[in-house]
């Protein structure tokens, strides 16, 4: 595992001087892959160009939570990755880790072979944790948000669960090969339901009851028309929480995890839910490399496969703030 060196000291320091209150948590979002990286890709999309603009909004409605008075919200926001970067697991982790981060909150996008696999999820490290808790909240958010299939509350052994220091969740949007699926993810509306899906969970974890912001003192950008929370639902009504039937004949649920088949990092399905055993309990999968992937995006590729001489070029940076990103 490579222990990687925090290289962004200057952008670092520049955050770190922040935390004007107390209480605010100092939450970390980690959009997903990037840079060379594409993350999973399918219908016209890559997943890292998404999950960015996810966690973008999420990051702009943490901001605006703090700024706005009557949710309670008190926040602090660091991302990884605020471009199309490459950087590495371990320095996703390591950053995180250096900044103190409260929480950790990964974004990705699923995918598979079979386009029938469908459906969101979202893991932790391990259950009984901080960190299973607040996935627990994230995914009831998220399907509450899309109504897309519900895969359940996973574990699984990813270098950025397993490394970093503070609860932390990843999350799995949908799946980018899954005509359904993909609807969402291309749908501006429904990403800025995703980052409230986060903000919600994110409130609820830390006792605040649920709270949109209202329009910031900046100007609202006059595009993008927002859709409402549940615009469509392309799939079936879904199933509760937990683990996964294994012997569910659901034919959209064809072992959906590891696309990437050919990364010689992926230790294998670490969080395959539909595995005998199901609920893609943690796994041997950890390995050596610490390029473990995230499920059925390939994160692994962003590491082991990638670019070495990347890996210790941390571009993690202090999240500006962007008027009418939304
Ligand atoms: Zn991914």
């Amino acid at each position: 595992m490579i222990r990687a060196v925090v290289v962004a000291v200057a952008a670092v320091a520049a955050f770190a001087a922040a935390p004007a209150v107390a209480s605010a948590q100092l939450i970390a979002i980690d959009p997903g892959h990037g840079g060379s990286d594409p993350g999973a890709v399918g219908s016209g999309m890559q997943e890292k160009e998404i999950v960015l603009d996810v966690s973008t909004r999420f990051a702009d409605l943490l901001r605006d939570d703090t700024a706005d008075g009557r949710g309670g919200g008190q926040w602090s926001v660091i991302m990884t990755r605020v471009g199309d970067e490459s950087v590495s697991l371990a320095a996703r982790a390591s950053f995180a880790n250096s900044m103190g981060a409260d929480r950790f909150l990964s974004i990705h996008a699923n995918a598979f072979s079979d386009p029938s696999a469908n459906g969101t999820e979202t893991f932790s490290f391990s259950e009984g944790t901080t960190g299973a808790a607040l996935r627990n909240l994230v995914q009831e958010e998220m399907i509450a948000a899309w109504g897309l299939r519900n895969r359940g509350n996973k574990t699984a052994n990813f270098a950025v669960l397993r490394e970093t220091a503070m609860p932390a969740e990843l999350h799995e949007l949908g799946f980018i090969t899954n005509s359904g699926d993909a609807v969402k993810l291309a749908s501006d509306g429904a990403r800025q339901s995703a980052a409230e899906a986060h903000l919600r969970a994110l409130q609820r974890h830390f006792g605040l009851a649920p709270y949109i912001p209202g329009p910031a003192d900046e100007p609202d950008d006059p595009g993008e028309p927002e859709e409402p929370d549940q615009p469509e639902r392309p799939d079936e009504p879904e199933q509760p929480e937990g683990p996964e039937d294994p012997d569910e004949p659901d034919p959209g649920d064809p072992e959906p995890e590891d696309p990437d088949s050919e990364d010689p990092e992926d230790p294998g399905d670490p969080g395959d839910p539909d595995a005998p055993g199901g609920n893609g309990d943690t796994t041997s999968g950890d390995s050596s490399g610490g390029a473990t992937a995230s499920g059925g995006c390939a994160v692994g590729a962003a590491v082991g496969g990638g670019h070495p001489a990347l890996l210790m070029l941390l571009v993690a940076w202090a999240v500006r703030r962007r008027p009418g990103r939304r």
